[in-house]
């Protein structure tokens, strides 16, 4: 066959078009680029870029390996059907700039390499043709790219979006939300040095043009811990190192400030003030101007740095001698002693307190920046609402705590969400497409989710039921209790329960749930006081009678009244679960998985055992497995038949008839057989791999 070639030079690069192939060639000054039709160059197309087309899919040897071999060749992104894997790389790839946008602004999923905007166009399309709410779930360990992933998304939204009819306004609010959220709510660990110590969700408002006109954000679990002790290598919030670096002299004077971190207590606990990653000073500047643009005026930022400053200062505060505690008695009121550790207790207490409460205030000033100014204009009312959760992964460390507790439930929650929706949009797609839907065998996690949620016997509500004893409930009272409760649970074991060998690797105050993700050993140390977290009452009528004007509304007088006990943690943590499943249900899901390839947070380090376990905790063999119960593959008709029309003279140049037509002539010119795909309303469904793969090679020929 004679080649017609078609000479186009465009700087350092010749693009060589071959007329009759549906492929293009690029040479460029980096080697030789084959481009199919399709937009994927031969790069692109390292190892399968959806897990689906596994051959062996059962194999989590197989599925690493993919993993391996698409990241060596930075290529960070997977998919497994509709969800999005993503291994983060360590190292600026260049892959988030204006012109990727535009790229995969509006285009077909599978025509395009595997992308951050590009698996998430169809929840976009969605947005802007179905008026569909979305919400896209980003879940991963600590350090696995959840919240790069949400800005890069959020960027991508608010660039590609049309502009407001009112400017650029809620555009602006919603991007420098962030920089303030992470200066009071992200600390360096050590597997992160900007990590998240709270959850995240939040709601972009879209205008019936798709231009975002407002926003909310719910925040979860903030840890306040964080606030009073560090381990070593790790800092406290970033706000506080940011102010004294970058804060003007003249505000440190006022604030009583002095430069140097180490002078307070609550900064060196982690001995790592300085961080070589970290520009704290420069970090400070994009701060403060972020606190201008979401309608802070100057006073309030006064106020809000004296909070920062105060908590700094009571960190300092040294007890030599004995303090009281006013009793809880009728008047006249007796005050009782405590003794050095107690008075500790109480003062860090209070700076947990007041940062926790400031941090949540934080979250509402911003939604009350963010809430649509036209709540009453037609566009409003025809919002539709893009939704994203950037939260906390599953957790297994050598000592795990109610911190750990609260956040795998957390997980349990949402993983079983996943199966649901998985498993419901994979029978309303064979529903909707006419093919009959086969039942798929799945592992369902509710038993674990109810074993720690449900009224009276759960662990919540046992822990709760101990926490109204005061004076005479332990912790060992807590594991007691629940060793008689739930003593036949299947994935609930503790030293009494377990038999002989399993007895060993369980500690006297221990409990062991067997997750959906692995099983992960509790202390019960510190579950009822974490639970309860009070505050001694004349801390609390002190800060109700502050003249700062955000205090004054974190802590309320109506408090000092309320004769009802507030809700614990567990229980505020759980109902907040709750309502976010339920948001997460009403919506479209898209789901990015994230992966940390290595603890070493460097580029090109694949560690395999950490990865395997990752692969566990997020369940994509599971998620692979439903995927796969019926058909690997399906796709539209038209995108079916523009791809392949080629290899058969029936439809070669064009087919002008229905195109699902032309896609009955096209595989029966293949040979395909009867049991090896299904003819839906609009798509065709491809049973194994093995029949498209043979197809794409006969393409390449
Ligand atoms: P945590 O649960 O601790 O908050 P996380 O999953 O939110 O963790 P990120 O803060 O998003 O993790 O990522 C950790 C670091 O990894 C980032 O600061 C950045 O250096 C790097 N990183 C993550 N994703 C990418 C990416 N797509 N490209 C380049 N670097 C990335
Ligand atoms: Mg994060």
């Amino acid at each position: 066959m004679a080649l017609q070639v078609e000479l186009i030079p465009t700087g350092e690069i010749i693009r060589v078009v071959h007329p009759h192939r549906p492929c293009k060639l690029a040479l460029g000054s980096d080697g030789v680029r084959v481009t199919m039709e399709s937009g994927l160059t031969a790069r692109d197309r390292v190892g399968v870029q959806d897990f689906v087309l596994l051959e062996n899919f059962t194999s989590e040897a197989a599925f690493i390996e993919n993993l391996r071999r698409r990241f060596r060749e930075n290529l960070i992104y997977t998919y497994i059907g509709p969800v999005l894997v993503s291994v983060n790389p360590y190292r600026d790839l260049q892959i988030y700039s204006r012109q990727h946008m535009e790229r995969y602004r509006g285009v077909s999923f599978y025509e395009v390499p595997p992308h951050l905007f590009a698996g998430l166009t169809p929840c976009t399309e969605h947005l802007r043709t179905e008026r569909r709410d979305q919400a896209v779930m980003i879940s991963g360990e600590s350090g696995a790219g959840k919240t790069e992933a949400t800005k890069r998304l959020l960027q991508f939204y608010a660039e590609t979006c049309p502009a407001p009819e009112r400017g650029g306004a809620v555009r602006d609010r919603l991007l420098q939300s962030n920089p303030v959220l992470e200066a009071f709510g992200n600390a360096k660990t050590l597997r992160n040095d900007n990590s998240s110590r709270f959850g995240k969700y939040m709601d972009v408002q879209f205008d019936f043009k798709g231009a975002p006109v407002g926003g909310h954000i719910l925040s979860y679990l903030l840890e306040k811990s964080r606030v009073v002790h560090q381990n070593h290598g790790e800092r406290n919030f970033h706000v506080f190192y940011q102010l004294l670096e970058g804060g003007e002299e003249e505000t440190l004077r006022r604030l009583g400030l002095e430069r140097n971190p180490q002078s307070y207590l609550y900064l060196v606990k982690g001995q790592c003030a300085k961080v070589s990653s970290i520009n704290d000073k420069s970090d400070w500047k994009v701060v403060h101007k972020a606190l201008t643009v979401i309608d802070f005026t100057e006073d309030e930022v006064e106020d809000l740095l004296s909070i920062v400053a105060s908590v700094l200062h009571l960190g300092n505060i040294h007890f030599v001698w004995w303090c009281s505690s006013p009793r809880l008695t009728p008047r006249p009121q007796l005050l009782s002693p405590l003794n050095l550790e107690q008075a500790a207790y109480a003062r860090d207490a209070l700076a947990k307190a007041v940062y926790s409460r400031t941090f949540s205030w934080l979250v509402g000033k911003i939604n009350r920046s963010l809430a649509s100014k036209d709540s009453d204009s037609p566009s409003w009312r025809s919002t539709t609402v893009l939704g994203l959760l950037d939260i906390y992964g599953f957790e297994v460390f050598q000592h795990n705590s109610f911190e750990q507790f609260c956040i795998n439930y957390c997980n349990e929650k949402l993983q079983q969400l996943f199966i649901e929706l998985t498993l419901k949009s994979e029978q309303e797609e064979y529903e909707a497409e006419g093919i009959a839907w086969e039942p798929v065998l799945y592992f369902n996690n509710k038993v674990i989710c109810d074993l720690v949620e449900e009224k009276f016997k759960g662990i919540i509500s046992i822990l709760d039921e101990e926490c109204l004893r005061p004076g005479e409930a332990t912790d060992l009272t807590f594991l007691e209790k629940l060793e008689d409760t739930v003593k036949h649970h299947p994935h609930f074991l503790t030293h009494k329960l377990a038999d002989q060998r399993t007895r060993k690797s369980l500690g006297r105050g221990e409990f062991r749930l067997l997750h959906y993700a692995g099983e992960v050993t509790y202390s019960v140390t510190g579950f009822l006081d974490k639970n309860n977290d009070l505050l001694f009452r004349n801390l609390k009528e002190t800060m109700c009678s502050s003249k700062n004007p955000i205090m004054s509304q974190c802590f309320d007088r109506s408090e000092l009244s309320d004769k009802k006990r507030p809700e614990t943690v567990a229980t505020q943590f759980k109902m907040s679960l709750l309502q976010l499943v339920e948001i997460l249900q009403s919506k479209e899901p898209a789901y990015v998985r994230c992966i940390k390839p290595n603890d070493a947070k460097q580029p090109g380090r694949f560690d395999e055992v950490l990865i395997r376990h990752q692969v566990k905790y997020l369940g994509l063999m599971e998620n692979l497995r439903v995927r796969r119960a019926g058909f690997a593959y399906r796709r539209k008709y038209e995108a079916f038949l523009q791809r392949y029309k080629s290899l058969c003279p029936e439809t070669w140049p064009s087919w002008t008839g229905r195109p699902q037509d032309g896609v009955a002539v096209l595989v029966r010119h293949l040979g395909y057989k009867p049991e090896e795909y299904k003819m839906g309303r609009t798509k065709i469904f491809i049973r194994f791999p093995k029949t498209l793969f043979a197809t794409e090679d006969a393409l390449e020929l």
